[in-house]
């Protein structure tokens, strides 16, 4: 019998010693680095022995004070234990030291690792220590709240350019012969948690450039960049690195509500400080200089800011191969090649997430690195407010009505959003009941709904409030470790507010709510009541904010108020003469879940002309459509109205909206919300490509007007940043018009899509291209991909999104294509860039799970990767968590397939993955009866006994039943 979880929260109990400071020497080779090690630490209780985390290490000897001792490795379980020679008693220091050998692999992406080397260089080497990356380099306490101080000193190869750690130089670099050099950081300003510990020793360019607080006091910015990276880019990504730690410093803390017009006028003369620091002619500029920076410091004085970075340095290095997108690692993010600067082929999405990542990585010094959560179930308090402070940043920078509906649409989308994920087998709470790795834990509902959380909250207790109680949180932890308790005590001591209940129902259970809305008008009484009543929760009913906004016919906002849900019932009235034209409800997503109300048509027609907020509009449009494709399914009728097509179109063609929200407004989904008619993909892709061809055999000529102007947009007069958004939305107009004639098929548009693709001047544009030519019928497809393959092949950025591409790709020549890109020498499958297509392609559901040759390469891909990146597969393995709800025909090969996997795998070697299947199985009872069912049928029911043995549950912690439960 197998537990569900490896690790139970149970698992953390406190430590038997505080670790003060670790002496690090990592002597680094080609195949190995030796690593000694002494801790010093001060016992909690009297100790006869202690146990160490340590994985997959060689040790040679270990020591107490000056003198060696015995150990015993527990390799299995990454344990070594200590025996210590008389005891310590509680509250003494000592010291424990170690010799080990570490050996970097290609991909097991944590611990030490080879990353991409340029030619003739050794190789190079980096670490990831979230979660338990450390116990991978030396004997360790790998735990979060272990935190001390460190001295790192490295010795390795001489013709490394750079070997880095933690710190600043405490010993400069030295050649100590045999071509090896050596170099010591001290990180003892900020104790530090093991999992933020890094170590590198690579071959990169630098680019630098100076931060200059508006007080004055300065730091180095450096970009560390795979040999022969494109210098502007660099400068580009140092901008854009630079302008968001200005952000954090001027626009987060404690008072950051309070003059917020001075502060955007000290924002600007920073920048204009940053343009003449940059000019050439630097004598000339010096008094404008002068004078521009006692003006930033004067009005710096009279403002209270927020966080300054404590460090000489703060570094961004370019990772290729990387679970990960960023990581902050104290004074050393790492974060994705592909990433990490504006990269002439990266496209739109991944400049977005650029500026969104270098702000959310910085943010961590204070929020994680400085105050952290207490275990890996905690690590939502690290990432929820850090997502919570890069949204804004998001929305200063791009717009809040355009940023916020792009991630309130990650979170609605039917199929794959983060509620559907939220429903799925495999979800778990907040805070979590256990995990077989720590990577679980790095999920949508970490990134997406703990955020959602503390949005939420700050909107019971008002911006100002919230962002005094954060301060607040972050002043009592610093440099310590809080617990989820101890974050809502603070939050609700600042506020006045008792948030404990409302943080319980969403920190503990999976799901959302959802809202059942009555409306009843009283003309007597010229009354408007809202009865609400929510479902959806499992133990205690959702605490939440929810509000309700009436309109008139001519658009006017007549009356609004918002109140705190905190029963399963409420009411909501309105003293009002004459019923609504429609109620706008929940302005921006203000709560995580559903509305279930009887809207009526007219009222979402209106609502998409008047309501004041974009997300609300959008949802609308949703709603239309869904109606529309709901009618369709059930075949009460052929084809969308006339109506929802001029609806839609005129959305497009409004130009001073598609200005401030691109085309993310008409980004409405192929899918619906019924929980089984949702499941059927290919009825849903016929009606998506009819719709398509609809819209554009009726808008032909006007579509290709818009496409035509939008080729010509210019944005000269706009900073950088905002100029390359503006130019993003802009493009994504141009290119939903392509991708709307392109469903013509006609000759005359496969014309204009191939000109495109030879002439684009945005790798945006030539990837919109490339994806409409791979599902065109172009006869000349396969040419054109083998030799765009070739020009890939030298760059990883491209490469990534090519395949990438044809991971999406939703032609019938899908599979074959995938074979043959992965059959080529220039696909590497242990690099985690590549495993993009394989992801795209399992969440194509339509193909890879409700096709027979899709589920044959489907199945071959899991258990490929299974054995080379856990982390991987279980992100493929996600697209499984629905199959309960899918159309019956397809559930027994889908089971089959996953029994059939987990016979190939080892629960032992690939834990993460065996335990997701099983959890899959488990959550899925409807899809594995219908398999028995078939399998009976089929005179297999020998083989079900068997599966039903070796696959059952048994609940964490308890003793295991006398029968063998069923199949789960
Ligand atoms: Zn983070």
């Amino acid at each position: 019998m197998q537990k569900e979880f490896k690790y139970c929260p149970s698992d953390f109990a406190s430590l038997p010693a505080k670790p003060i400071h670790m002496d690090l020497h990592f002597d680094i080779y080609n195949e190995y680095a030796n690593v000694s090690s002494t801790m010093h630490a001060k016992a909690l209780r009297e100790l006869k022995e202690v146990s160490l985390d340590a994985r997959d290490l060689q040790i040679l000897s270990t020591k107490i004070g000056s003198k060696e001792c015995n150990f015993k490795y527990d390799k299995q379980n990454a344990k070594l234990t200590l025996f210590f020679p008389k005891k310590i008693k509680k509250g003494e220091n000592f010291t424990i030291s170690s010799n080990s050998i570490c050996r970097p692999t290609k991909n097991i992406l944590e611990g030490l690792y080879y990353d991409r080397t340029p030619n003739n260089a050794p190789p190079t080497q980096i670490t990831q220590c979230q979660q338990w990356g450390f116990q991978r380099l030396v004997p360790c306490f790998d735990d979060m709240c272990a935190k001390c101080t460190y001295t790192t000193k490295i010795s390795a190869d001489s013709r490394y350019t750079h070997i880095i750690s933690n710190g600043d130089v405490s010993s400069q670099r030295k050649n100590i012969g045999n071509k090896r050099c050596t170099i010591t950081y001290e990180n003892k300003k900020t104790p530090m948690a093991p999992y933020l510990f890094f170590l590198c020793a690579g071959t990169y360019d630098s680019h630098t450039r100076e931060f200059e607080y508006p007080g004055g006091s300065k730091f180095s910015l450096e970009l560390l960049l795979f040999p022969g990276s494109d210098t502007k880019a660099a400068e580009q990504s140092l901008e854009i690195l630079h302008n968001a730690i200005l952000w954090i410093h001027i626009f987060t803390g404690k008072h950051c509500y309070e003059n917020i017009e001075k502060r955007r006028k000290l924002y600007e003369l920073c920048l204009q400080r940053e343009k003449i620091k940059s000019k050439k002619n630097k004598i000339k500029e010096n008094t404008k200089l002068a004078n521009l920076r006692k003006q930033i410091s004067a009005l710096a004085s009279s403002l209270k800011l927020g966080y300054k970075y404590t460090g000489t340095i703060y570094r961004e290095i370019g990772m290729q191969n990387s679970n990960f997108g960023g990581m902050e690692n104290v004074g050393n993010t790492t974060i994705t090649a592909n990433r990490i600067m504006p990269h002439p082929n990266m496209p739109d999405g991944a400049f977005e997430y650029m500026i969104a990542v270098k702000a959310h990585e910085f943010y961590h010094n204070i929020n994680g690195s400085e105050v952290t959560g207490r275990s890996p179930f905690e690590l939502w308090l690290n990432e929820a407010a850090t997502v919570f402070i890069e949204d804004k940043y998001m929305q200063f920078c791009a717009g809040a009505q355009y940023s916020r509906l792009s991630q309130v649409m990650r979170i609605i989308s039917p199929d794959g959003g983060t509620l559907d994920f939220d429903t799925g087998a495999i979800t778990m709470p907040i805070l979590a009941k256990g995990f077989n790795s720590p990577d679980e834990l790095i999920s949508d509902v970490t990134y997406s709904k703990g955020p959602e959380f503390i949005r939420m909250v700050e909107s019971i207790a008002g911006k100002e409030k919230f962002a005094k109680a954060l301060a607040y949180y972050h002043k009592k932890y610093s440099h310590s470790n809080a617990s989820t308790k101890e974050w809502v005590d603070a939050i609700s001591e600042s506020t006045k507010i008792n948030f404990s209940k409302m943080a319980d129902s969403w920190l503990t259970q999976t799901g959302y709510p959802t809202v059942h809305v009555k409306k009843q008008f009283n003309a007597k009484k010229k009354l408007l009541i809202l009865s609400l009543r929510q479902t959806g929760f499992k133990k205690m009913c959702w605490q939440f904010p929810f509000s309700a906004s009436l309109y008139d016919a001519k658009g006017n906002k007549i009356a609004i108020k918002q109140i705190w849900v905190k029963a399963k019932t409420a009411k909501i009235s309105f003293p009002c003469k004459f019923p609504p034209a429609f109620i706008s409800f929940c302005p921006s997503f203000l709560f995580y879940g559903k509305i279930n109300y009887p809207y009526a048509e007219s009222g979402l027609y209106s609502q998409l002309k008047f309501d004041a907020d974009a997300t609300s509009r959008y949802m609308a449009l949703e709603k239309l459509a869904q109606k529309e494709r709901m009618q369709i399914l059930q075949k009460k009728k052929k084809h969308f109205s006339k109506k929802f097509m001029q609806a839609y179109f005129s959305l497009l063609a409004d130009e001073k909206l598609t200005f401030q929200m691109g085309t993310e407004h008409l980004a409405i989904s192929s899918s619906v919300e019924h929980k089984y008619l949702k499941h059927r993909y290919h009825a849903l892709h016929i009606i998506r490509e009819n719709f398509r061809n609809q819209i554009a055999k009726a808008n032909k000529e006007k579509l290709l007007q818009i496409y035509f102007s939008h080729k010509q947009k210019k944005f000269p007069s706009l900073p950088f940043v905002q100029k390359t958004l503006a130019q993003i939305k802009a493009r994504s107009v141009k290119n939903a018009s392509l991708s709307l004639l392109s469903s013509l098929g006609e000759p005359k548009m496969h014309k204009l899509i191939l000109s495109q693709f030879k002439e684009a001047k945005s790798a945006t544009d030539k990837y919109a291209a490339l994806s409409l030519i791979l599902d065109s019928k172009l006869p000349s497809k396969m040419k054109i991909i083998k030799q765009y393959e070739k020009e890939c092949a030298k760059d990883p950025v491209q490469y990534e999104v090519f395949l990438s591409l044809l991971g999406g790709n939703d032609s019938p020549d899908a599979i074959k294509l995938m074979k043959w890109a992965q059959n080529s020498p220039n696909f590497d499958i242990s690099q985690s860039n590549e495993h993009r297509m394989f992801m795209r392609f399992a969440h194509n559901k339509r193909l890879s799970m409700q096709t027979s040759v899709g589920r044959a390469f489907l199945k071959k891909i899991i258990l490929r990767l299974a054995n080379i990146n856990e982390y991987s597969c279980v992100h493929i393995l996600s697209a499984f968590s629905k199959i309960n709800d899918f159309p019956r025909e397809f559930q027994p090969p889908l089971v089959k397939m996953l029994f059939e996997i987990l016979k190939k795998l080892d629960s032992k070697k690939v834990p993460f993955v065996y335990n997701t299947i099983r959890r899959t199985l488990k959550g899925a009872p409807k899809a594995v009866k219908e398999y028995e069912k078939k399998a009976r049928q089929n005179k297999k029911t020998r083989i079900l006994t068997c599966h039903a043995k070796n696959f059952s549950f048994q609940p964490a912690g308890k003793k295991s039943p006398s029968k063998p439960k069923s199949v789960p």
